[in-house]
């Protein structure tokens, strides 16, 4: 077995160094030793082990004073440090200290070398639509061809990317790992490489139609079934109508978003409608009928001798129909009574010569408020 470095010559430092020299130190050879960086470079992983064994060691005060003082013989034998296996791992120190740094993510930055490249086939992204629709639409159903600027496969390469089939060659940029490496600081940082977008290869002879993509931009319709019932806020899914992927990965899927049109007869809620219907101040006093407008077509209801305003009356099963069921919400009309606002000479003098006749009684709602304006000004 080979003679084992001095610790602190491992991490390059003087026997004075701090804790956070000594930290420091390691944070920079940890970089330039690290396997991901160093891709089956056996060199490189006994220095990476070393390194973690010396910083393991020179970082805990207790571990660094017996260091000092017994040199490696104070974790050799028995008792010790238990002869090797009793420092930790470099993988979960190299964690450790980096896991903050990185927000964990610490495989990022090295790109995961060759394992962790990107697919060339990506998945197309998900589109979304903003579907408007009136209230008549909504509780029919209706079908609706959709106009979308969007992604499809390629025709003239059938999603290759390839104009002759000859396929793809290693990214010149990369050397085919997908990611470059770029020094900030003691820190070496890895993206994306801006050549082959991080798949690390690149089409031999790129289609003249998509430019090596697999697909192209076009303007298409498609045909949606929208369901009755819908509400604004209700999302429908399209499968597969999203942009098409890269290179013949899976397409997207498209996303219609509903959104109701304000209706100028009817207000929605949930299932159920309102409507507000005038009806004469004299059918109100003595009864008849009343035009109501309902999504089916006209109706009337009987409006009872007597009635106040704003009585509302319940259509049973006339509201919107519930999605996926076939159940109805009822429509809620209210009644608004109209007072005349243009009588001639003549219906004054009639008007006045009826309320004479009925005098103070027969005022059912005016009778109970000065009840209880009485009460109230007694206390
Ligand atoms: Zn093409
Ligand atoms: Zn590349």
């Amino acid at each position: 077995m080979a003679e084992k470095r001095d610790y602190y010559e491992v991490l390059g430092v003087s026997r004075s160094a701090s804790a956070d020299e000594i930290k420091k130190a390691y944070r920079k050879l940890a970089m330039k030793w690290h396997p991901d960086k160093n891709q089956g470079d056996a060199a490189a992983e006994e220095k990476f082990k070393e390194l973690g064994e010396a910083y393991d060691v020179l970082s805990n005060e207790d571990k660094r004073a017996a260091y000092d003082r017994y040199g490696h013989q104070a974790f050799s034998g028995p008792g010790g440090g238990g002869g090797g296996g009793g420092f930790h791992d470099p993988m979960d120190l190299f964690r450790e200290v980096f896991g903050g740094a990185f927000g964990g993510g610490f495989e990022d930055m090295f790109g995961g070398g060759g394992g962790r490249r990107k697919s060339a086939k990506q998945r197309g992204s998900d589109l979304r639509y903003d579907l408007e629709l009136t209230l008549e639409e909504a509780a029919r159903g209706v079908e609706k061809e959709l106009q979308i600027e969007r992604y499809v496969s390629c025709e003239s390469c059938h999603s290759t990317g390839s104009k002759s089939g000859s396929g793809t060659k290693k990214c010149h940029t990369c050397g085919g790992r997908g990611v470059v490496a770029r020094q900030a600081g003691i820190f070496v940082q890895q993206m994306e490489c801006p050549t082959c977008h991080g798949t690390g290869e690149l089409i031999s002879d790129p289609c003249d139609a998509c430019h090596g993509e697999g697909r192209v931009q076009k303007e298409t319709r498609v045909k949606i079934r929208i369901p009755a019932g819908v509400d604004t806020g209700t999302r429908l899914r399209s499968t597969g109508h999203g942009d098409a992927g890269l290179r013949g990965g899976p397409s997207g899927d498209l996303y219609v978003f509903v959104v109701i049109k304000r209706h100028e007869m009817f207000e929605r809620d949930g299932d159920d409608l309102l409507c507000e219907v005038p009806i004469s101040f004299v059918t109100a006093a003595l009864g008849g009928e009343a035009k109501v407008p309902t999504l089916d077509g006209q109706a009337s209801i009987k409006v009872p001798p007597g009635t106040q305003g704003d009585t509302t009356f319940r259509l049973k099963e006339k509201g919107m129909p519930r999605l996926q069921s076939g159940r109805r919400g009822d429509l809620h009309v209210t009644l608004q009574v109209e007072v005349p606002t243009k009588l001639n000479a003549e219906q004054q003098e009639k008007l006045r010569a009826f309320g004479e006749s009925i005098g103070e009684s027969n005022k059912p709602m005016e009778e109970g408020f000065f009840q209880k304006a009485k009460r109230f000004f007694e206390l």
